[in-house]
């Protein structure tokens, strides 16, 4: 071979190697096209069946506190936000100003028993006088005996219901706050398990369970939750 068919076959070479990496690119490139069109797609169909946020409900057991529920009050109104509170019949002595606050301020309250006992464990005469007995007390300050009960633990049973023509209301958000008492942790977990009626469990009897909760309704206000009471949300 001379030294100028050398130099035409080694440029027939080159324009056939750069024609295939040209193929070949345009191959890739139109592939990662198309499947970045999938992931685009995948993507506006999941955010289609994602539900818009709705409505949810604080739930606030085991107050009223004196130093913790007034805060808690304060911020609920300046947020303009109703929460409903299970309270507990012994802690409403001294405190009467504070339940009938709840009422006036448009918040629902239902019973947590008298003295936080664990209804089932006990026989269903004592487990009903702890609960008429803490009725009794609300409808004292407020005028209104109240239909709605959270028995302390979850703990219930069919031969209450029969007993206590009370609606019960549980939760099905509990960020154990008692437990952690830790404001950050009570956020982070509520905004991760967060979905339309969810009702929220949470104590005014500690500080950063009543920061945690205005953090959250600041937080969840603005991504479109709406706050209401368990009532409304039962109801809706
Ligand atoms: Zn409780």
């Amino acid at each position: 071979m001379n030294r100028r068919r050398w130099f035409a076959w080694r440029k027939a070479a080159v324009w056939f190697w750069g024609f295939l990496a040209l193929l070949i690119t345009m191959d890739f490139c139109s592939n990662y096209a198309r499947l970045q069109r999938r992931v685009r797609q995948a993507g506006a169909e999941a955010a289609e069946t994602r539900e818009a946020p709705g409505a949810i409900a604080l739930t606030f057991d085991d107050g009223p506190s004196e130093v913790c529920t007034p805060k808690l009050l304060d911020g609920l109104k300046e947020r303009g936000v109703h929460a409903s509170f299970f309270l507990v019949g012994q802690n409403i002595d001294g405190k009467e100003d504070l339940v009938l606050r709840m009422q006036q301020e448009g918040h629902l309250i239902g019973n947590h028993s008298q003295t936080h006992m664990q209804l089932t464990a006990e026989t269903v005469e004592a487990a009903c006088r702890q609960i008429e007995y803490t009725n009794r007390k609300i409808a004292a300050v407020t005028g209104n005996e109240p239909v709605y009960v959270r028995p302390p633990y979850g703990s219930w049973s069919e031969e209450l219901e029969c007993m206590v023509p009370m609606t019960v209301v549980l939760w099905n958000l509990d960020p154990l706050d008692w437990k952690s008492q830790n404001k950050d942790a009570v956020v982070s977990y509520v905004k991760k398990h967060v979905e339309n009626g969810s009702i929220i469990l949470l104590h005014d009897i500690y500080e950063s369970s009543v920061e945690a909760a205005l953090e959250l309704v600041d937080s969840l206000s603005e991504e479109g939750y709406e706050f209401v009471t368990v009532e409304e949300l039962l109801i809706e």
